[in-house]
């Protein structure tokens, strides 16, 4: 690793197919963990429909709170 700073951990989020809404799927890493990972037919328990959706990387993006 060149870095000596740990990334700040980001918030794996999709939208919501019933109701078009942002949602946090459960999975948090940092801007370099998600450009390595594989996400692929994953299935969470929206917290908005309280519906279960299948998801992929490519329907997801990372949200980061801390610095903007
Ligand atoms: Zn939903």
């Amino acid at each position: 690793m060149h870095s000596q700073r740990e990334l700040p951990k980001g918030f794996v989020v999709i939208r919501c197919p019933t109701d078009g809404e942002p949602v946090f799927t459960g999975v948090r890493m940092n801007p370099e963990e998600y450009e390595d990972a594989t996400l692929r037919d994953l299935g969470m328990r929206c917290l908005r429909c309280r519906r279960t959706h299948i998801w992929s990387k490519e329907d997801s993006w990372l949200e980061t709170f801390h610095i903007r």
